[in-house]
């Protein structure tokens, strides 16, 4: 493997602005679908609610654990009344799989005690009519639901044409110059929307998970394998020649978005 080296400059600036900036990102989109193929939802998207419950569960740990902890909750609690009514301790003890139990067990009931004022059901349907805007600012004020937790119920429950940013999307992002000196995933959420080019929310979203498993891991990138090199402003990224990966049709890796089912 190549010894890693610092560039001696550091980039201050991404290259390219406006109009450079989202034909950059397109060209990327392109070459990761090129690369890793086009990402396709499977079967009908869940109801909201569970797309909301889901990544709740999803967050701090990996996608098996949470789905494990998702599958868990839903085969003991078929219903969302009855985990509203459950003890936090017992909730708790069936989602364990998912970690940090104790607090996403207390956070989900008090999302559904939330839910259930606001709409007299568990049920998030009236969702659908709200702008994403809307829908963010709605799902947020609820403890535990950030942005992020919100963009994936837009996009994966709602198919709404948005682009979800947790902290794989964050890195890679900084690492291909697409973002300004971005402090948080919120920031680069807000800096990437106007750059995403229509209709490529959920594939640039789900490629660049699959390229940051595949490839452009938090340590110890594959550099050499880069379809992306030369977009790189990384500074400990590999010197050497980047070989391709080879293209593939479709990749079948498991994301967890895409297996919720009520
Ligand atoms: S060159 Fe290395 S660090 Fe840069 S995007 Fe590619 S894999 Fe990641």
């Amino acid at each position: 493997m190549c010894p890693q080296i610092r560039l001696k400059t550091p980039l201050k600036e991404r290259p390219g602005n406006g109009r450079a900036l989202r034909a950059r990102v397109r060209r990327i989109s392109g070459v990761l679908e090129e690369v890793l193929g086009v990402p396709v939802q499977s079967g009908k998207p869940p109801p909201s609610m569970d797309m909301l419950i889901a990544t709740v569960l999803s967050q701090n740990t990996n996608d098996r654990n949470s789905h494990r902890a998702y599958v868990a909750l839903r085969q003991r609690h078929p219903t969302w009344h009855s985990v509203a009514e459950a003890p936090v301790r017992s909730l708790a003890a069936t989602i364990r799989s998912g970690g940090m139990a104790n607090q996403k067990a207390a956070r989900i009931k008090g999302i559904l005690r939330t839910i259930y004022s606001v709409y007299g059901r568990y049920d998030l349907s009236a969702l659908q009519k709200r702008s994403n805007e809307e829908i963010i600012d709605e799902l947020t004020r609820m403890k535990g639901v950030g942005t992020k937790t919100a963009a994936c119920v837009l996009v994966f429950a709602l198919g709404r044409d948005v682009f979800p940013v947790d902290t794989h999307v964050y890195r890679l992002c900084e690492r291909l110059g697409l973002t300004l000196n971005s402090r948080s995933p919120d920031d680069t959420f807000e800096q990437m929307k106007p750059l995403i080019p229509a209709g490529k929310g959920y594939s640039f979203h789900t490629n660049l998970i699959r390229f940051g498993r595949k490839v452009c891991h938090a340590r110890r990138p594959a550099c050499g394998l880069c379809p992306l090199y030369d977009d790189c402003v990384y500074d400990g990224k590999e010197r050497g020649t980047a070989r391709s990966l080879k293209t593939s049709k479709a990749d079948h890796s498991f994301m967890l978005l895409d297996e919720i089912s009520p």
